[in-house]
């Protein structure tokens, strides 16, 4: 089974003068358990309304998204609130909350979840652990370096123990140095915790550090797919 399948995906936009333009044009994508896949493509290929459509922020006009046996497309907003705490997901600019501290961050997802305070403590001093940021527990995000904002981020999305964890243009703000330690992060939760990570990136750098598989989007159509090293292998 996979752990996102999607079949027939289709997400209509009407553009500024009124005529329709397909964001996601018939995608049918399986993502197995486990791995790391890479989406790709270029400025308004569809990348972020494919990943948008994976956790139903966008949801699509036509077509279905399974996600670990659930059909999403099947279930009404509260239900779906409740989905998406098993499905993490990291941005670009972090969107860290800039009034919480950093544990604070990582705490509200639990929170929202309708954690017992008691077991709140402990689980987020495990997930600063995970992700080496122990020491700034109390400090607030404007403190906080581009890499460390998105360890937050990473803790903040791991809290509530996702299955899947994606990631949207995560490294995009960061310098070259610190994209490493970020992917180097994301590639040891994906194989410490098992955690399946599709990720969306206009980055070929990034694919080649981090990706098993690469899906290659334009104009909202897949036009290749395969494991990284076929894919990029021809001139
Ligand atoms: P990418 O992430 O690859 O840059 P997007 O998914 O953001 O691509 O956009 C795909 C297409 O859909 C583009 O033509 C974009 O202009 C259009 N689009 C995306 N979101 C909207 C929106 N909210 N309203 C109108 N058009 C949109
Ligand atoms: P904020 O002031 O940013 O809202 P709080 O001090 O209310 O942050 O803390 C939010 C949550 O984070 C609390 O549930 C608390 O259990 C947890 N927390 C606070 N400080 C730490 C820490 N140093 N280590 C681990 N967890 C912490």
């Amino acid at each position: 089974a996979s752990m996102v399948r999607l079949s027939g995906i289709a997400k209509i936009f009407q553009s500024k003068d009124g005529t329709p333009v397909a964001a996601l044009d018939g995608i049918d994508l399986d993502i197995p358990h486990g791995g790391i896949t890479a989406i790709v493509g270029p400025s308004g290929a569809g990348k972020s309304s494919l990943l948008r459509a994976v956790n139903m922020l966008e949801r699509p006009d036509a077509g279905r998204v399974v996600v670990d046996g659930t059909d999403l497309t099947m279930l009404d907003e509260p239900a779906l609130r409740r989905v998406r705490q098993s499905i993490g997901m990291i941005f670009q600019h972090f969107n860290l909350l800039a009034n919480r501290t950093v544990a604070g961050n990582v705490a509200l997802s639990l929170e929202l979840a309708g954690w017992n305070r008691d077991r709140i403590g402990p689980r987020v001093a495990e997930l600063l652990a995970l992700v080496g940021l122990t020491e700034k527990a109390g400090q607030y995000p404007a403190a906080l370096s581009g890499g460390q904002k998105q360890r937050v981020g990473i803790a903040r999305a791991l809290a509530p123990s996702p299955r899947l964890l994606l990631c949207d243009e995560a490294t995009s703000a960061l310098d070259p140095e610190t994209t490493r330690q970020i992917l180097a992060l994301i590639r040891r939760i994906n194989r410490e915790l098992g955690l399946t990570v599709l990720l969306i990136t206009h980055e070929m750098g990034v694919v080649r550090e981090v990706a098993d598989q690469v899906v290659v989007l334009e104009a909202g159509r897949i036009i290749e797919q395969g494991p990284v090293a076929t894919v990029f292998a021809h001139p």
